[in-house]
C-alpha cells in the first residue's frame, strides 16, 4: 500500500495526480503555517511556496513544532527543512518582507495560496495580488479559541468584509491554531485535487471554548474596490 492509499478514495487518482502536480503557496510560517505545510506535505502537494521575514522565539514553541528542531533558523527555512525530513515534496522559500509591491511576483505559478498570516493589512494585500492573479485564496485566522476561514474564488472576497489592522499578537494555543490549519489544508487539498472548494462564498466560525459554530453566506460588497470593480482572472 503506498503512502497515499487511504486517501486516493477521498481525491481519485487523478486528484492525486494534480496534488502531486500542485504548489500551493503558504503565506505566514508560524503557527497556521507549520500546520498546513505539514499536512499538504503529507498529503502530496508537489511544491510548498513557504514566505516568511521571521525568525522563532520560544514563546512560539507551543504550536509552530518544527521550528524547536532549529530555532537559530528563518522560519520559512526551519519549515522547509522539517517538510523535506517527512516527505517527498519540494520546498521554496522566501525569507523576505512581502507586501503589495513583491506579492505577485512572488507567487507566479502556484495553484492556491494559504493565508497563514497574523494581521489584516497583509492579508488584504494578499487577498489583491491573489485577486489580480486569478488564485485561489483560503483565509484563516485564529484569535485564542475562537477560528474562522473563508475560501475565495473571485467575488466575494476578503476585501469584501475585512477590516485593516496590524498585528496579532494575543493568546494562541496550538490545539485550535491545528484545528483551524486542519480545515484550511482541507479546502487546499479540495481545490488542487479538482473536488471542490467547501467554503467558496461562506465565512465559517468557531467558538472552540463554547462549541458554537457559525457559518454564513458572503454576500460580495458593492463598495469593494476589488472584485466589484476588477473580474480578475477567475
Ligand atoms: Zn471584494
Amino acid at each position: 500500500m503506498g503512502r497515499h492509499s487511504r486517501q486516493i478514495p477521498l481525491f481519485g487518482d487523478e486528484g492525486q495526480t494534480r496534488i502531486a502536480a500542485s504548489k500551493a503557496a503558504i503565506i505566514g510560517c508560524g503557527g497556521l503555517g507549520c500546520n498546513v505545510a505539514t499536512q499538504l506535505a503529507l498529503a502530496g502537494v508537489g511544491t510548498l511556496l513557504l514566505i516568511d521575514y521571521d525568525r522563532p522565539s520560544e514563546s512560539d514553541f507551543n504550536r509552530q513544532f518544527p521550528h524547536i528542531l532549529n530555532p537559530e533558523m528563518m522560519k520559512c527555512d526551519s519549515l522547509a527543512h522539517w517538510v523535506s525530513r517527512i516527505s517527498g515534496t519540494g520546498c521554496e522559500t522566501v525569507p523576505e518582507g512581502f507586501g503589495e509591491d513583491n506579492f505577485e511576483s512572488v507567487l507566479g505559478g502556484c495553484d492556491v495560496a494559504v493565508d497563514c498570516l497574523d494581521n489584516n493589512d497583509a492579508r488584504l494585500a494578499l487577498n489583491r495580488a491573489c485577486h489580480a492573479s486569478g488564485i485561489p485564496l483560503v483565509h484563516g485566522a485564529a484569535d485564542g479559541f475562537l477560528i474562522q476561514t473563508t475560501t475565495c474564488v473571485g467575488r466575494p472576497c476578503l476585501e469584501c468584509f475585512l477590516k485593516p489592522g496590524g498585528a496579532y499578537g494575543g493568546p494562541s494555543v496550538g490545539t485550535a491554531v491545528s484545528a483551524l490549519a486542519g480545515m484550511q489544508a482541507t479546502e487546499a487539498l479540495r481545490l488542487l485535487s479538482g473536488s471542490g472548494a467547501a467554503n467558496v462564498g461562506f465565512f465559517v466560525s468557531i467558538d472552540l471554548s463554547s462549541g458554537s459554530y457559525r457559518r454564513i453566506p458572503l454576500v460580495g460588497s458593492d463598495d469593494c474596490p476589488i472584485c466589484n470593480t476588477h473580474p480578475g482572472l477567475f
